[in-house]
């Protein structure tokens, strides 16, 4: 089993004691599935996970969603869950997992830094609207980024959009909170990018220790951000919540 890599780039996790460093790898193994670590950077895909259509993936979908509900017991013929197996499977494959698929990227035009604004930009309580991976239960919460600007600036409904679509696949927080700092220093040509995110997790509230209150932050700093003033002014930032 792979081990979480806990050394990438100034990552703080505070997953409520669940990583505190210092561990090793046989320590997480235990904990897979459970306790929602993850096991590498990229979302785990296979190979040939687009040689089929959106279409034929719906259609397997529901039959096998459906035969899950025939085989809990519920009564496919009722009016109420006749069409359900069609929804989940819609919903799976166009919706809440459609950012499994690279098609469904978002195209990022950036501008020319025309007014030669050099400072920080601070996008503020992004919707995170996410799946945990092991249990396919809702991940929500909110999403503080940052960058500072060099040559380009980014339209700042993109930095939304970005956060979207990695948010739409199953997920642990911490690879979610990486792949978005990393498409960012990506498409801005910068290491000077930060990610911050407080989420809930509904397999931690709903089941399992049933904790209401609990939510996990987890955070990504690179470049400049890794300096201790500049993410403290990130931090302040992103406190002075308006
Ligand atoms: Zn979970």
């Amino acid at each position: 089993m792979a081990d979480l890599n806990l050394e990438t780039n100034g990552a703080i996790y505070s997953s409520k004691g669940l990583l505190n460093g210092n561990r090793n790898s046989s320590d997480y193994a235990h904990e897979m599935g459970d306790q929602h670590v993850g096991t590498s950077l990229d979302t785990p895909m296979k190979d040939d996970a687009f040689d089929m259509s959106d279409d034929e993936k719906m259609m397997k979908i529901e039959t096998h969603f459906k035969e899950i509900m025939d085989i809990l017991g519920l009564d496919l013929s009722d009016d109420s869950l006749s069409g359900t197996p069609k929804r989940v499977a819609k919903m799976f494959v166009k919706e809440v997992f459609s950012g499994l698929n690279p098609k469904n990227k978002p195209k990022v035009s950036l501008f020319e830094n025309k007014f030669g604004y050099n400072q920080m930009l601070v996008e503020k309580n992004i919707r995170v609207q996410s799946f945990c991976e092991h249990h396919f239960l809702p991940i929500y919460g909110v999403a503080h980024v940052a960058y500072i600007a060099k040559d380009k600036v980014i339209g700042l409904s993109k930095l939304n959009r970005i956060v979207d679509y990695y948010s739409k696949r199953p997920q642990v927080q911490e690879r979610l909170t990486i792949q978005i700092a990393n498409e960012f220093k990506k498409v801005l040509g910068t290491e000077d990018v930060a990610v911050y995110i407080d989420a809930k997790h509904m397999c931690v509230q709903a089941r399992g220790v049933r904790d209401q209150s609990s939510s996990t932050v987890t955070s990504e700093y690179g470049g400049k951000f890794l300096n201790e003033n500049v993410k403290a002014e990130f931090l302040q930032a992103i406190r002075n919540n308006a």
